[in-house]
Formats: C-alpha cells, structure tokens, sequence
C-alpha cells in the first residue's frame, strides 16, 4: 500500500467517527480522483455505515412495538440472572 493511500483509508475511517477539517476532506476528495483503489474502500465503508444505521434503526422500531408484557418477561429473567 502507497503511503498516500494508508493515510487516506485512515482519514476514511476516521470520517466516521469525527468531522474532518476542510483540508483532509480535500486531501480525501483529491487522492479518490486518482486512486480508484480508496475510493472503493470508502465506498464500501459508506455502504456498510449505511446497513449499520438501517439496524439500528429498526432494532429502535422493534423495541417501541415490543408489548409491555414481552418487556416485563424479558425484565423478570434478567431480575433473576442477578
Ligand atoms: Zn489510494
């Protein structure tokens, strides 16, 4: 891997988890121009990012339909389990 391109894939990981300064999002912008390689990488990073938020947000959804009765079953087992 090129030096270029390693602190790139680091630059992408780390886009998820704080906002870059304007000069890294260039240097990000620039190196994908020419690196098809880390642009797919990002790419499937986005990819998997997004399937990620799509479970979570249904797991949230499951958790509001689950009945109260289901939540104190589940409540009762874990009462126990201390
Ligand atoms: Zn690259």
């Amino acid at each position: 891997m090129k030096h270029a391109c390693k602190r790139v894939s680091q630059l992408t990981s780390e886009s998820f988890d704080r906002d870059l300064s304007l000069a890294e999002k260039l240097q990000l912008k620039l190196h994908f121009a020419m690196c098809g390689l880390c642009r797919n990488y990002h790419q499937s990073l986005q990819t998997m990012a997004g399937i990620f938020e799509q479970i979570r947000e249904h797991d949230l959804k499951q958790d509001i339909q689950l009945p109260i009765e289901a939540k104190q079953r589940i409540q009762s087992v874990l009462e126990k389990e201390k």
